[in-house]
């Protein structure tokens, strides 16, 4: 791409948008709180609103977003969401910015944003095949191959989480069944563990900052959830065989030794050289990932003005 491009990060909590750079760097932000409880048209109004007033800064060119939910990836529109945005699922997304912005508008889940941001611009930079594993309060993923993010039939594929994981036959997994891989590596998984090993009620957060603090119990919690996870992606990488797996989210640190450790035990030797690593762009990832969709040529995930 050549002129700036416009990436929009629609979040439970935040929106966000920014002017990203044809290099892949971010120029302008702006951000503002989710008016969820609004409804729909008020998300939109105010994500259309960022982008409006980046316009106004930059002869920007197409316009990239990465929300939460899944988007069905033939027409930008929400296929299912979670109660953090609520009346979510059936927006049309991407129709409704592109008449709000008169732009073309692309429309991804913003987990699938990240992975194809930090594999332009980020920590897989250079890499056009990447695995990248979202690890906070849930957990989430996805797989970008030969550049571009890998949304499958109903804009739901890379969801690891759901993996059977070894010790979780008696945890819930967020989709209701027992023994996924999100029981156990999850913000929610480390709660649950910790309350099943000595009663607290406690968040996956504070069972992440105990076992930095030493506790042993926390320790050992978050040993296990790292294990479980660094054992998957290794199984992982033998089916997807990327050049890289990238972990990103608010457990991703506390997780990573443990998670790296049974990586590298796992890993078969045939991928022995794919790393493991920390993804490098934060809060902005979802903003390059959306502004890098913007400027793709196929004509699926969107709609122009
Ligand atoms: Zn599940």
């Amino acid at each position: 791409m050549t002129a700036p491009v416009i990436g929009v990060d629609i979040g439970g909590t935040k929106t966000a948008a920014a002017l990203v750079d044809p290099d892949g760097r971010v120029r302008a932000r702006r951000e503002v709180p989710t008016p969820a409880r609004a409804g729909p048209e008020a998300v939109l109004d105010a994500a259309a609103g960022l982008a409006a007033e980046l316009f106004g800064a930059a002869r920007a060119g197409p316009v990239g977003v990465g929300t939460a939910g899944t988007v069905d990836p033939a027409t930008g529109t929400i296929r299912y969401a979670t109660d953090s945005l609520p009346g979510w699922a059936g927006t049309p997304v991407a129709g409704a910015l592109a008449a709000r912005l008169g732009r073309q508008v692309r429309v991804t889940n913003d987990v699938s944003a990240a992975a194809l941001g930090e594999s332009w611009a980020g920590a897989g930079r250079g890499r056009r095949h990447v695995l990248l594993v979202a690890v906070g309060t849930g957990l989430g993923g996805a797989v970008v191959r030969d550049g571009r993010v890998e949304t499958g039939a109903r804009g739901a594929a890379g969801q690891l989480g759901h993996l059977p994981a070894p010790g979780a036959h008696r945890l819930r997994c967020g989709c209701g069944r027992y023994g996924h891989l999100e029981a156990v590596a999850s913000g929610t998984g480390l709660s649950a563990a910790y309350a099943v090993a000595t009663g607290a009620g406690v968040t996956g957060r504070t069972v992440a900052e105990r076992a930095n603090a030493g506790d042993r119990i926390a320790g050992q919690v978050v040993d296990r959830a790292g294990a479980a996870l660094g054992a998957a992606l290794a199984g992982l990488v033998a089916l997807l065989d990327p050049e890289a797996v990238l972990i990103t989210g608010g457990a991703a640190a506390v997780l990573l030794p443990a998670a790296s450790a049974a990586y590298r035990a796992e890993l078969p030797e045939g991928w022995a050289g794919v790393p493991l690593l920390p993804a490098a762009l934060g809060a902005d990832a979802v903003l390059v990932g959306a502004a890098r969709l913007a400027t793709r040529t196929t004509d699926d995930g969107g709609t122009g003005p």
